[in-house]
């Protein structure tokens, strides 16, 4: 019968944690399904994160299931309310709505009543020890732990102990609370691991109310279970953690939360850890969190990235057990992919050389009609002004082409897009020898629609020199210049491979309706590449981010 199982998920092309699920609702082991995502508001979320929230948010929605955000608010230190605004805006930005915004904080009375249960069951004591004695305390791997002095003190001590921690009597470090379970356990984590520390400091949301704070393992799963989460799902790495999870739920009789493990997702030529993202802002390496460099969800959007081509980059990374590192490429992919679908297309020059038409009655501006999306031609259009003067691109016109060049060459042939065929007939230089100028006569009867279509082999862009609107174009490159950031030399410093060419500033004439563009998302320049208007754009002064190439050299 199991068999038969993987084999029809296997048919459907189903993930691991899409067989749980299923298995789960046809056994009856749970009604419907409920996911969380638990950010730590001490950073701003990033491509990783973009990958949970899709999965966690993803499966609630495919299975008719609900997700709670949860802030994993745990740690006064690090946290702070602008992280929990922006965390709240990325999520809503990638298209998913949550059940309830709830805060571990929420939970801090119920976890505390939770822990005296424990003292009063003998399954948790105060531990005077400092914390280096409790880590020398704990052994290794080979060798068991040797137990506290303090380990069996009555309850009632307990209780009064762990009373007076509450109410402020004691400094940081000066106890801890632990739970009671065995410190020869195989699992170094059952060696009678912490559940609160005192921290006075001032908390985001509880104020000074708390001096004492629950620790991860007490507190994750204890708040899964509060909201009845079925599937807690987290990354690889929490796996040893699974079993004292399921420890706390038992020995509290609560609601049976379960935790799955897929692998966290790691991509060439990027650092993910929120500490390394907090010091390249911190240390000016980067302009800010959402520095279009940057792998943060802020960052992905300023840079022009869409929604859709995230999730669509979730999807396609799918679900693993197994660490993976994945292709930058592949996101890029994904935003072409998306891009090339839904963005409008405007002309843009970015190295201009003037091309002149000598045939071209003087001051005359002729309007065409260009489509928005070549694969709507009839959908709608937005009008481009040509007159005797336009910008090519440099790179469009060489005086000595190989055999198989088919742009702009002398006395060649060339359909300026959208409008008249040309052909080069002079070309003018400077004392240096640079061409300034080249000159060419149209053909009126190229005209498109009017007549007969005659093709040439090449077609270029182009803008007229008066119509021209300068833009300032930033070009990102990768952030490091190394693939693998996570298996960097031992004493070498991720910083020492930031790439010095991550951010070039170049400038381009663009056709004036692209400042007209209403479309909320990128953009794309014919036959470049895609770029999104910044936020620094001010009318008398545009800014673009490219957001990627037009060229695609990924290889499934
Ligand atoms: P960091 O280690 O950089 O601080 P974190 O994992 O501690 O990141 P959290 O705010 O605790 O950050 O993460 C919230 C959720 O996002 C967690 O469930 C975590 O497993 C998940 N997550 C974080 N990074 C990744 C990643 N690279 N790939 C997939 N999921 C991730
Ligand atoms: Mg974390």
């Amino acid at each position: 019968m199991e068999e038969a199982n993987k084999e029809v998920a296997e048919i459907r092309n189903l993930n691991f944690l899409e067989e749980i699920i299923e298995s789960d609702l046809a056994s009856g082991k749970c009604e419907s399904i409920m996911t969380r995502f638990p950010p730590e508001p001490n950073g701003y979320l990033h491509i990783g994160h973009a990958k949970s929230i899709c999965l966690n948010f993803g499966l609630a929605k495919k299975y008719g299931g609900k997700t709670n955000l949860r802030f994993d608010d745990t740690n006064p230190v690090k946290e702070d309310t602008e992280y929990v605004d922006s965390i709240k805006e990325d999520i809503k930005w990638l298209g998913f709505e949550w059940e309830n915004e709830r805060y571990a904080s929420d939970y801090f009375d119920q976890l505390y009543e939770w822990a005296e249960e424990l003292i009063r069951k003998g399954l948790a004591y105060v531990d005077d020890q400092t914390q280096e004695e409790i880590r020398a305390g704990r052994g290794t791997v080979q060798t068991p732990g040797v137990e506290s002095p303090y380990r069996n003190r009555s309850v009632e001590e307990n209780l009064k102990l762990f009373r007076e921690m509450k109410a402020g009597k004691y400094a940081d470090g000066e106890k801890v609370l632990r739970a009671k379970i065995d410190m020869a356990h195989p699992n170094m984590l059952f060696r009678d691991p912490l559940m609160y520390r005192i921290i006075h400091a001032h908390h985001h949301r509880t104020g000074d109310k708390w001096c004492i704070y629950p620790m991860y393992d007490f507190a994750h799963g204890q708040c899964d279970s509060i909201e009845h989460i079925t599937h807690s799902i987290c990354t690889l790495e929490f796996d040893v953690h699974r079993p004292l999870y399921d420890w706390f739920i038992e020995k509290l009789g609560i609601f049976p939360s379960h935790q799955y493990e897929f692998a966290r997702l790691n991509l060439t030529y990027t650092v993910m850890s929120k500490r390394k993202l907090l010091e390249l802002v911190k240390n000016g390496f980067v302009s800010g969190w959402d520095d279009p460099r940057m792998p943060t969800i802020c960052g992905i959007r300023r840079r022009g990235y869409t929604p859709e081509s995230i999730r669509m980059f979730a999807e396609k990374v799918g679900v693993a057990k197994r660490e993976q590192l994945i292709d930058l490429q592949l996101l890029e992919w994904c935003a072409r992919q998306d891009l090339n679908e839904r963005s409008n297309r405007y002309m843009v020059v970015q190295d201009p050389v003037k091309l002149t038409i000598t045939n071209w009655e003087p001051g005359k501006v002729e309007w065409f009609d260009a489509p928005l999306n070549p694969a709507d031609p009839e959908g709608p259009s937005r009008k481009v002004p040509f007159t005797g003067e336009v910008y090519i691109e440099r790179a469009d016109f060489m005086e000595e082409p190989p055999k198989k060049y088919f742009r702009l060459k002398p006395d060649g042939e060339v359909r300026l897009k959208y409008t008249y065929i040309v052909k080069c007939q002079e070309v003018v230089k400077d004392a240096e020898g640079n061409i300034t100028e080249i000159r060419c006569t149209y053909d009126p009867s190229s005209k498109p629609g009017a007549g007969e279509w005659r093709s040439v082999k090449g077609t270029i862009h182009w803008v007229s020199v008066d119509h021209a609107k300068e833009l300032e174009l930033r070009i990102y490159d990768k952030l490091f210049t190394e693939p693998q950031m996570g298996s960097i030399p031992e004493g070498k410093d991720y910083k020492e491979y930031l790439n010095p060419e991550s951010l070039t500033y170049g400038k381009g004439y663009a056709e004036p309706a692209l400042l007209e563009d209403r479309s909320g998302i990128a953009v794309q320049f014919e036959r470049t590449g895609y770029f999104f208007k910044d936020p620094d754009s001010t009318p008398e002064h545009p800014v673009f981010n490219k957001t990627v190439s037009l060229k695609d050299s990924f290889k499934f």
